[in-house]
């Protein structure tokens, strides 16, 4: 299992975590034995936005003797009063829902408090009037809350909670059907929202101002995963998805809705994956337009004779564009950087998104040497 660190904590997460919208699908016996095996194998994240009230408890029994190798995103805003999942906005019913959350989790504190799904300008100025940020920020200062996060599908309104400068983990949707909508003709999809350069830039900001990313519908909901069902008419697999989500920038883990242990050890085995299984850059082939000539990091077009690693010197070019510093200095600090591009046109040549690297290697040069 790889771990990537919060920005602002000291927490590392594990590349692959789990989410909990299907795992109802198994008995409380089986989701502890899931979570178990979960843990055992390395993963430490667990998203807890259930569809319904079931997981709880099967979870706290699981981490009963183990709390601190677990890390959880609570949300302030999904109720189990009924045991199934809603949505509210009243501070009262929030208050008595993550007490309840808290308990049947066995735990005192909240690693990671979240503002649940909003994605109109209504809902954040409804959460603001009912006193639910203030809230989880009064938890925070008690220590019971250690970070604050924020789920959204909107990039829009993402950006207007980073400018409240409280976030340190984002839950957002990231995958190559929502990245590139308008050319995956996803209209129908109310969760695909924003241009990819408006996406990418979000992606970018979140990795500048240190704020952690998991990744939620990282399979489209299963869309992506089937080619009658995939906007692209054809499928991917679930370690290309997770591989495109994971090069993203910010991108700390992404969490796997798993529905019994056999979807567990599938997604465990992305660990032991060859490089080739978790290759997207077919995307190249069927995506969009707006895919053309824009570096997606994928490094489909390794092996570079002068050793560059091409997508990695080209994230923290962009990165460093978009005003993070970090992104210079880790690209001051590589050891093969764009100067000892010879030209030679082979990454040109296997790019399946056009990139003119060769191009690109003399830009990136110019720009940090200016
Ligand atoms: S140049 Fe093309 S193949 Fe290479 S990392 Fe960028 S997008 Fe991937
Ligand atoms: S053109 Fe430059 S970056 Fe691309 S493969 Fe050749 S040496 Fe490497």
């Amino acid at each position: 299992m790889q771990y990537r660190k919060l920005p602002k904590g000291a927490e590392q997460i594990s590349v692959l975590g789990i989410g909990t919208s299907s795992i109802q699908a198994s008995s409380e016996k089986e989701i502890e034995e899931i979570m178990d095996a979960a843990i055992e194998n390395g993963i430490n994240f667990f998203d807890m936005a259930s569809s319904e009230a079931k997981p709880f408890a099967a979870y706290g029994r699981a981490i009963k003797d183990r709390r601190d190798k677990v890390y959880f995103q609570i949300h302030f805003g999904a109720n189990y009063e009924t045991g199934a999942y809603g949505w509210t906005t009243n501070l009262d019913t929030v208050k008595r829902s993550v007490d309840w959350q808290m308990k049947a989790l066995q735990t005192d504190y909240i690693d990671f408090g979240f503002i649940h799904c909003i994605d109109e300008p209504a809902d954040l100025r409804s959460i603001e009037k009912a006193g639910i940020i203030r809230y989880i920020e009064e938890l925070k200062e008690k220590g019971v809350v250690r970070h604050i996060g924020l789920s959204s599908h909107t990039p829009e309104l993402v950006s207007k909670v980073l400018d409240m400068g409280i976030l340190d983990m984002l839950m957002f949707s990231i995958n190559p059907a929502y990245d590139y909508a308008d050319a995956a003709d996803y209209e129908t999809d109310s969760y695909a929202i924003g241009s990819v350069a408006e996406r990418m830039e979000l992606y970018r900001r979140c990795e500048t101002e240190g704020v952690g990313i998991s990744v939620m519908k990282a399979f489209s909901g299963g869309q992506l995963l089937d080619a009658k069902t995939s906007p692209f008419g054809r499928a991917l697999t679930e370690y290309q998805c997770i591989q495109y989500a994971l090069d993203k920038p910010g991108v700390l883990t992404v969490l796997s809705g798993v529905r019994n242990m056999a979807d567990l050890k599938r997604i465990l085995d992305f660990c032991n994956a060859m490089p080739e299984e978790k290759d997207y850059s077919v995307i190249g082939s069927f995506a969009p337009q707006d895919a053309t000539g824009k570096c997606v990091y994928c490094n489909h077009c390794q092996p570079c004779p002068a050793g560059l690693d091409v997508g990695l010197i080209n994230k923290y070019y962009d990165l460093a564009r978009s005003g993070d510093e970090l992104a210079g200095n880790h690209y001051e600090n590589l050891a093969v950087k764009a100067e000892s591009c010879v030209r030679c046109g082979h990454c040109n040549s296997r790019c399946p998104f056009h990139v003119d690297q060769v191009a690109r290697m003399q830009e990136i040069v110019a720009y940090f040497n200016r």
